[in-house]
């Protein structure tokens, strides 16, 4: 399996470069930065607002209500949904660490449940063995026997899939728990019934990292919402629970979105579902190219549910000996990463949990089998088959 060294034209191929992108918008996002420099309107002004609408129309959603991340997005939704002490979180390990990071930082304990396979989302089977090995339904409340109450569940739509919701929702609804869906990478994805990523449960947490697939130019974020009295909590909530201002029922935080993120992302908006086309058509054509170069023994591709909108923030595949390839890909000018390599079950900060190597254990072998390669909009046709030529000569 040793790569044999061969004259190939090396190009450059990063995991993403944005430089591009903004080349293109530049004349169309200047003048926006230039006129909320001008009204000098810089917090909770007009493009905060146009942006909620327009991203709860994008996604369907009843309400929108711009965040300074998708981190706070996730805080809010649980503060919004009073999870605190004694209060527990199902969730999935195989994510990026915010997702567990704020069910710790209100107070209440992540549990850890095991991922589908072939999607990489939260395993409804695993939800559901977990719950009847684990807990009783009493009194309307999920009470883990060793433990607290379950009162949320919180599937991600990893890497631009929906998770298999009507399942989760089935047993959300049999147990009385909220569902907050972790959007961040799933902006625009369905569910292959019309209905889009962070609008099936009670409150959808959206990412503009600028790595996301509608990316900001720093930190911003959004919660969608179809309850208009849970909306407004949000709101509240978002200005340090003062409404009116100064008067306070609530203990929130300063959780806002900047304007200028605001105006930014109203001009990105234009282009997203172009953007989203560009990326499923890199996706298909590494699919037919790695099927081309008879890799797919090597080469585990994405798998798509049928008829679902993947939106593919990233194109992810399992291989054997990843860390070889990688730094082979690495070699080659082929930026890669691994999301994630540690899950959350057995990072250290959550040692107190309890957790052990085994626990979940498809995980842990996605932890170890992984790689993402490079799948943004804007590159070339040579480029990617840049890509598989050099897996296949790693192979070779
Ligand atoms: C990016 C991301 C977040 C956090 O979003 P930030 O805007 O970076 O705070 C949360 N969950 C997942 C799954 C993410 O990918």
């Amino acid at each position: 399996m040793n790569a044999k060294p061969e004259s190939v034209r090396r190009m450059e191929v990063p995991l993403l470069d944005l430089k591009g992108q903004y080349q293109a918008l530049k004349a169309e996002i200047l003048p926006v930065i230039e006129k909320v420099c001008a009204g000098q309107h810089f917090i909770l002004g007009p493009y905060v607002t146009e942006l909620e609408q327009r991203v709860a129309k994008y996604s369907q959603a009843a309400h929108g209500i711009g965040l300074s991340s998708g981190t706070d997005a996730l805080l809010i939704a649980l503060m919004a949904l009073d999870v605190g002490q004694g209060d527990e979180v199902l969730t999935t390990p195989y994510t990026f660490f915010a997702t567990g990071g704020t069910v710790a930082r209100v107070g209440a304990r992540p549990i850890y449940v095991d991922i589908d396979p072939a999607s990489y989302n939260i395993s409804p089977a695993a939800v559901q063995a977990f719950i009847d090995k684990q807990c009783e339904f009493k009194g309307g409340k999920l009470m883990r026997r060793a433990g607290g109450h379950i009162k949320v569940l919180m599937p991600v739509h990893l890497y631009g899939q929906v998770a298999d919701m009507k399942p989760l929702m089935e047993i959300a609804q049999r147990y009385n728990l909220k569902v907050i869906e972790d959007a961040a990478q799933a902006i625009g994805s369905d569910y292959g019934d019309g209905r889009r990523a962070g609008t099936i449960g009670d409150i959808g947490c959206f990412s503009f990292f600028p790595s996301k697939n509608l990316g900001a130019f720093g930190d911003a974020g959004l919660c969608t919402a179809n309850d208009p009295a849970l909306a407004e909590k949000l709101r509240v909530l978002r200005v340090h629970g003062g409404k009116p201002k100064y008067y306070h029922s609530l203990i929130g935080g300063n959780f806002r979105i900047d304007e200028l993120q605001a105006a930014v992302l109203c001009v990105k908006l234009n282009h997203l579902d172009s953007w989203t086309e560009g990326r499923q058509r890199n996706a298909r054509f590494y699919d037919a190219a790695f099927a081309r170069a008879g890799l797919t023994k090597h080469v585990r591709l994405p798998v798509t549910m049928p008829g679902y909108r993947h939106i593919y923030n990233q194109y992810v595949i399992r291989v054997g000996e990843r860390d070889r390839l990688r730094t082979f890909l690495g070699e080659n000018g082929i930026g890669t990463e691994i999301y994630y390599p540690v899950p959350l079950h057995l990072q250290k900060c959550f040692a107190y949990l309890g957790y052990k190597e085994g626990d979940c254990p498809e995980s842990e072998r996605a932890a170890k089998e992984t790689v993402a390669i490079p799948i943004y909009p804007e590159l070339r046709e040579e480029q990617l088959q840049y890509v598989v030529d050099a897996i296949a000569r790693f192979y070779s």
